[in-house]
């Protein structure tokens, strides 16, 4: 069960290493990605008790003070969101993401989303308003059972595609992250993924490894033990010691991309 909790925030749009700002509609994510860089934040600056992903607070008034941030600060690209996910289920109910993008929009200011969500597709209307807002979507393996250990609560892998390929024929960028790569699950067979992101239409490709973030090994250990205990000491010495492996995908992504020409940016 999640707990959640409607709180003001005292600032909305905030400067970012990512974009020139990034807004956050919410604090936690009801996605509760096993992997997920942001829990060791969060839990760090809130303090909260209780597992990632069972805790949540909507900024109600996130809306609101945009609209007079916006008239303040210099006009730049927003990226939503970098610690929470803009498009989790409960955007369904609040639309503060749908409000935020609007205000975005109408100040001219770019907008680039990134979701693990098929609801993103209700903004394309707004999103297609702007003359260079993107969307992203972030992909760790087109393997369903994977991905429901993994990122248990976020919409199917085909399913985020699916978004991605509307958001094409809507006339937006378009781009798939790919990452964080997790070992012998996301790499099984790379070409036949990397040619499925082609088919949507995508403009082009982040690719990232998995960092040892606070957190993320407490979280992903648990599920390997679980349901990979095979893979738990291959992922030790990978993400422990001098290993090649991320280097070795790494040339094997870039090889794949270019032969089928997809431009890929890595993130390591
Ligand atoms: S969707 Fe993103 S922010 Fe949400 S839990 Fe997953 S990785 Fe974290």
């Amino acid at each position: 069960m999640v707990i959640i909790r409607e709180v003001e925030c005292r600032s909305i749009l905030n400067k970012s290493a990512i974009a020139n700002y990034c807004i956050n509609p919410y604090v936690g994510c009801q996605h509760g990605c096993r992997y997920c860089y942001a829990a060791g934040i969060t839990f760090r600056f809130r303090g909260r008790i209780g597992e990632w992903g069972e805790f949540l607070d909507v900024k109600i008034n996130a809306a609101t003070l945009l609209s007079k941030e916006v008239k303040k600060k210099e006009v730049g690209r927003v990226y939503l969101s970098s610690l929470t996910d803009p498009y989790q289920p409960i955007e369904e109910k609040y639309e503060l993401t749908r409000r935020i993008i609007e205000i975005l929009v109408q100040n001219n200011f770019p907008v680039t989303v990134q979701t693990k969500s098929r609801l993103v597709s209700r903004d394309f209307d707004l999103l297609s308003r702007g003359k260079s807002n993107e969307v992203g979507v972030t992909i760790v393996t087109m393997d369903e059972e994977a991905s429901r250990t993994f990122e248990p609560f976020s919409s199917k892998p085909e399913e985020r595609l699916e978004a991605l390929g509307l958001a094409k024929d809507s006339g937006l960028k378009t781009y798939v992250f790919f990452g964080p790569i997790l070992p012998f699950i996301s790499d099984n067979d790379i070409e036949k993924l990397l040619l499925k992101f082609k088919d949507t239409g995508v403009d082009y490709m982040y690719v990232d490894r998995l960092n040892l973030r606070p957190m993320v090994w407490s979280m992903v250990s648990k599920v390997l033990l679980k349901k990979y205990p095979e893979l738990y000491d291959k992922w030790k010495e990978i993400l422990f010691s001098k290993s090649s492996y991320y280097d070795e995908v790494k040339r094997n992504v870039l090889k794949k991309s270019r032969e089928i020409g997809l431009e890929a940016i890595f993130c390591y």
